[in-house]
């Protein structure tokens, strides 16, 4: 999650499950902009609805059962798991993991795992409990992976069974982005210095990333951020909207996103033994080229789709054709709160033909200008995007495992 890591802070955590099993409500009707002459209506403000007289899906259920790969435990109670538990069924959703927010560097949060895991793991069929990785003190001259491995060793034993969801962003893992940890001016308390962390091929990070692997846990890592947050912030930007609100262009010091996927390969490659889950289809959604490249030179690389469904819908036949190809090396996810609508958005996408549609306010307020396609894949590439890719990356995780 990391640039979205606002659903993580206190008070913001529980807003979500209130509302889950519920479409969210719209944003509050602002009658100024409502009212606005349309030649002073902002880009940003533009909210089209489709005229088009064609066919809508609303799909409840998945057409098979689903893996979800990228969800951020939110449940604090046992009674919040059970409602999460609630939606997963109606949705068709037969497992999730859970990452436990347990943090990186500076936000690592001793026993953030320990109290995830003991709610969670009431259900133990339905969750993968992820642990984070203790990397305090990762900017101090000398620093050494002693305790992050001693730290890592134990939640595995105490039932861990991925490490999940880490970030470079561009300062390193373990580090943080100038303005906050996520990046964002002002993101998770008030702005700290920034601190470099180690980028995936980081020799000090070799006995982490072998570790996982004696281990047999999968690592879930999100490297850099959509493209255009790098680009100019003007009028030829292509997704503009979303990436102004996320921008990096200004943010000096920073790995940049070639030069992070490049370390992410290098790291993938040193350790073939470990299994590398991507996030957010390592932000090559408008590359998937390069993507498929990366896949085919290192059979322990994995990625998943989440909160990357706006991005490749509105590509529907590179998309679709990729996933034919590639479907057995990508996992499903979503990366926000469950809700029926969500899990319904993404069916659509994933499932349906439907053209020409729009739900601009919901996926993280991202705003894309353009509207959604469905991708109308076959049932034997659902099969593996939702269920069988992500027990594949499992397996092979564990068959590496020592002892
Ligand atoms: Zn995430």
């Amino acid at each position: 999650m990391n640039r979205r890591q606002v659903m993580m802070l206190p008070g913001a955590a529980l807003a979500p499950i209130r509302g889950r099993g519920q479409t969210p409500a719209p944003a509050p009707p602002n009658a100024a902009i409502d009212t606005l002459p349309p030649d002073q209506v902002m880009l940003k403000d533009y909210r089209p609805k489709s005229v088009y007289k064609i066919h809508v899906s609303e799909i409840v259920k998945a057409r098979f059962p689903v893996i979800d790969c990228h969800h951020h435990a939110q449940s604090r109670t046992p009674e919040q798991v059970d409602q999460e538990i609630k939606i997963m069924d109606a949705a068709g959703l037969e497992a999730s993991v859970a990452f436990m927010g347990v943090g990186e560097g500076p936000t690592y949060r001793a026993g953030a795992f320990d109290d995830g895991y003991k709610i969670y793991s009431r259900y133990p069929k339905r969750f993968y409990v992820y642990t984070g990785l203790n990397m305090s003190g990762a900017g101090q001259p000398g620093w050494r992976p002693d305790a992050t491995i001693a730290e890592l060793e134990r939640s595995h034993k105490a039932g861990a069974v991925g490490v999940g969801e880490l970030h470079d962003k561009g300062m390193g893992i373990g580090g943080t982005m100038p303005g906050g940890p996520g990046g964002r001016q002002g993101q998770g308390g008030a702005p700290r210095a920034p601190v470099q962390g180690f980028h995936p091929d980081a020799p000090q990070l070799d006995a982490i990333w072998e570790k996982c692997a004696d281990l047999g846990m999968p690592v879930n890592l999100h490297v850099s951020d959509p493209y255009w947050s790098y680009l100019k912030q003007d009028r030829f930007n292509d997704g503009l909207m979303n990436g102004f609100s996320w921008r990096l262009d200004d943010k000096p010091g920073i790995m940049q996103h070639n030069e992070l996927i490049v370390s992410y390969e290098a790291a993938a490659k040193k350790h073939p033994r470990t299994v590398f889950i991507a996030s957010h289809l390592l932000n090559l959604d408008y590359d998937l080229t390069r993507l498929a490249g990366i896949f085919e030179r290192n059979p322990n690389f994995y990625a998943d789709i989440s909160a990357r469904f706006h991005e490749t819908c509105t590509i529907p036949r590179t998309t679709a054709d990729f996933l034919k190809k590639w479907g057995h090396r990508v996992v499903y996810g979503t990366d926000i709160p469950f809700s029926q609508h969500l899990f319904s958005l993404t069916y659509r996408i994933l499932e349906s033909a439907d053209e020409h549609f729009y739900d601009q306010d919901f996926y993280f307020n991202f705003n894309y200008h353009w509207p959604m396609y469905g991708l109308a894949l076959p049932d034997d590439v659902l099969r593996k995007v939702y269920h069988e890719s992500a027990l594949s990356a499992f397996k092979l995780a564990r068959s590496k495992a020592k002892g």
